[in-house]
């Protein structure tokens, strides 16, 4: 396969063409941003990272019957998936009051919660990617409602399944968030990425933080929570 013209270059992957139509190479980048945008930096292999932690979780999907975009991986930056229409929505899942919901809620950081929460996000940079529910979404004609009954199926599918194979590496899954494109037959597909830059992970007996919000909140020893979480997840 080759790579050819950057069809997107976002804040951490460049998305090229290749020589096949229905797929795209995804290129991992070091590149961190947070607070919509307003904080840039670098973790030091990041990409090498989120691209192994990536195919790690959407094999682990495909071998509990969800499909992804995922096709496979191609160099240590690199992985090929199905290209998708995607559509602008960042759908979240949480198990435990963190970030934006706990602030929201004022909720403590840690607070367990009685069931799994779903929130949708419109992925818009200069609207700040404000909260939407379904009546806006369809409203606007992001999705339509047989499409959220859909992705929601999936998105709790994943949650069950991240979680119990995360418990197993002593990990709890505080929250996560997934998105979704359609294929040429219009049928809901999981895409992006899932790694340290859109979950949270936290060490189950310290409650250590092994993600992105490391970076978001300058606590240090970043790249090493990104290599800690590898490490748990293939070793
Ligand atoms: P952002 O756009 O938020 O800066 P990234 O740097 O991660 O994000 O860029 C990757 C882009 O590729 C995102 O906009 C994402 O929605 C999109 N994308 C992810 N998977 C696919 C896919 N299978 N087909 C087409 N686009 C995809
Ligand atoms: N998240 C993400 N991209 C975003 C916003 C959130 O991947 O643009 C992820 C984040 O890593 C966390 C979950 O979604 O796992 C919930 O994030 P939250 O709403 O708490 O946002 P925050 O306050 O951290 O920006």
């Amino acid at each position: 396969m080759n790579k050819g013209e950057v069809m997107y270059e976002g804040k951490a992957k460049i998305m090229y063409a290749t020589d096949e139509p229905d797929k795209v190479l995804v290129y991992f980048k070091d590149d961190a941003t947070a607070a919509n945008g307003e904080k840039h930096g670098v973790i030091q292999d990041k990409g090498i990272i989120n691209n192994k932690i990536s195919e790690y979780f959407f094999k682990l999907l495909k071998s509990n019957g969800i499909n992804s975009h995922f096709i496979e991986v191609v160099s240590d930056r690199e992985m090929v998936v199905k290209l998708l229409r995607m559509i602008s929505l960042e759908v979240v899942v949480r198990n435990v009051a963190a970030g934006s919901l706990a602030k929201r809620l004022g909720l403590e950081e840690g607070t367990p919660l009685k069931v799994p929460v779903l929130e949708y996000f419109y992925k818009s940079d200069e609207l700040g990617d404000p909260m939407l529910n379904r009546y806006h979404i369809m409203a606007i004609d992001i999705a339509r409602v047989h499409e959220l009954d859909e992705i929601e199926h999936i998105a709790f599918c994943v949650n069950t399944i991240l979680k119990d194979n995360l418990r197993s590496k002593n990990i709890d899954l505080i929250d996560f968030k997934l998105e979704f494109g359609r294929d040429d037959k219009d049928k809901i597909v999981l895409a992006d990425e899932i790694s340290p830059d859109n979950c949270r992970f936290w060490d189950m007996a310290t409650h250590e933080k092994l993600d992105k919000d490391r970076f978001r909140h300058d606590m240090g020893g970043v790249e090493e929570a990104y290599k800690e979480m590898l490490t748990r997840l293939t070793m």
